[in-house]
């Protein structure tokens, strides 16, 4: 009763038009509060978790590809549903017929989600991407996410797997030996940046409180560490990046001591990451390698994470936008694609509870590097907090002619398309000025083959 109830809930509000998905799980929960326990323990390969601060959504994307090549159904959240209801719900609407059945749920999960999901779910495989600084108001500390997501752990199994990012030295200390792990890692790329303003989370050993002695640094406090005062040290990764030619679109990839070529489109840093981590995942799935790898050769990114798409003569990009070293990489991006003709960037800043209430992050990217490594660009900036950010700008030395300011998206979405008339637009929202864009370039046919999730 409850699941029916809950599709009859679900599919009254997306024919209302609000497509809330936070209401099935709601009302599910509501008349059986058992029911993430009751419907997750019939799945037969049980339940994969994937938490952190930065790439779950995309590390999620990369895994499903995997699992839909190794042939094994799997149920999943809705990007950004990834709170309780949001798992819950994932259930509730998943097929009955027992030939559509899925035999594993795969869940990106928050990290504050992690205790209780960790204990409803008893999950059979933990992935950590990495632990940053984000929306403050709702996590507080960076220590209090780390312990969400410790105790998350702790709900599971002792066969269980945990998928770790071995960069990060946060995540890489949640191994404590009493489970099997399996780490992850960047190898020591040309593309590092190591900047002193580069926001940095956790440079001080988990351990002993000493701080840590870096010999590489690939982004933020992602790197090889070792503690020069207990000798913790970065754990040796099983999956490893080894290098990445971006102009000729390959990577190469070692697993467990083997190398291997891929072809890999997809720009960024942090995006090799999100591959490793899905890797691992299916690895710790018991996917074969040769599975994983095959699976990943035409792979491209779920639409509103990094898609781009053309409107009339001009290029779109779209990447969502949600903390500093996240909202870094995607800038690192922006630079490092410099022959994208004349080129623009828009900036939409909402304030709502899905976004983040507390907008002072925006002063913790490094726009003053960026500004300057961009050099002169137009500025198109909107959403609820637009004054916010313009006034960042100002700050980070953009000359206020090089700004245009619009609380308004559909009305800035219109103004920069007429400016740019040829040419690229960067488009980077956080959460629900994102949904807002969609819903635009949705409206306006812009998007026939816009896909959630
Ligand atoms: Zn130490």
């Amino acid at each position: 009763m409850a699941v029916a109830l809950a599709r009859l809930a679900g599919w009254a509000s997306r024919l209302s038009g609000r497509g809330g998905s936070s209401l099935p799980g709601l009302v599910a929960r509501r008349i059986y509060p058992g029911v993430l326990r009751d419907l997750s323990s019939r799945l037969k390969w049980g339940t994969a978790l994937i938490t952190g601060t930065n790439g779950k959504t995309t590390t999620a994307a990369i895994v499903r590809r995997i699992l839909a090549a190794s042939g094994q159904s799997a149920l999943s959240n809705r990007a950004g549903a990834n709170l309780i209801l949001g798992l819950t719900a994932a259930f509730t609407e998943a097929p009955w017929r027992p030939a559509k059945r899925a035999f594993l749920a795969l869940l990106e999960t928050d990290e504050a989600t992690m205790p209780q999901a960790g204990k409803e779910l008893k999950p059979r495989v933990v992935t950590v991407t990495n632990f940053f600084r984000d929306q403050l108001d709702r996590y507080g500390e960076l220590s209090t996410t780390v312990a969400y997501v410790r105790r998350g752990i702790e709900g599971m199994a002792e066969e269980a797997v945990l998928v770790l990012n071995a960069d990060d030295p946060q995540v890489a200390a949640l191994d404590t030996g009493e489970r099997q792990s399996v780490f992850f890692g960047l190898n020591s790329l040309t593309s590092t940046r190591s900047s002193s303003e580069d926001a940095m989370d956790a440079r001080f050993c988990p351990h002993c409180g000493s701080n840590l002695l870096y010999h590489a640094r690939h982004y933020a406090h992602l790197g090889h560490y070792q503690c020069p005062h207990c000798g913790w040290a970065r754990p040796a990764p099983q999956v490893l990046v080894e290098r990445w030619d971006q102009g000729r679109e390959l990577v190469w990839i070692r697993i467990n001591g083997e190398e291997h070529e891929l072809s890999w489109r997809i720009p960024g840093l942090y995006n090799l990451y999100n591959l490793a981590a899905a890797v691992s995942t299916g690895l710790a799935l018991n996917i074969p390698p040769g599975v994983i790898l095959g699976s990943l050769r035409e792979f491209k990114p779920a639409f509103g994470r990094m898609e781009s798409l053309w409107v009339k003569s001009v290029r779109m990009w779209l990447a969502l936008v949600k903390n500093p070293v996240g909202f870094n990489q995607v800038l690192a991006m922006v630079a490092e694609n410099a022959s994208a003709g004349e080129r623009a960037i828009m900036v939409l800043i909402n304030d709502r509870y899905a976004d983040g209430q507390d907008v002072s992050w925006l002063w913790d990217v490094d726009f003053e590097h960026w500004v300057e490594a961009l050099g002169p660009i137009s500025w198109f900036v909107g959403g609820i907090r637009a004054r916010d950010m313009a006034v960042r700008l100002k700050y980070a030395g953009v000359q206020a002619s090089r700004v245009v300011v619009e609380e308004n998206i559909p009305a800035l979405l219109d103004r920069a398309l007429s400016d740019l008339e040829e040419g690229t637009l960067y488009v980077l929202p956080t959460y629900t000025a994102m949904l807002e864009v969609r819903r635009q370039l949705t409206q306006r046919g812009l998007a026939p083959h816009f896909r959630e999730g």
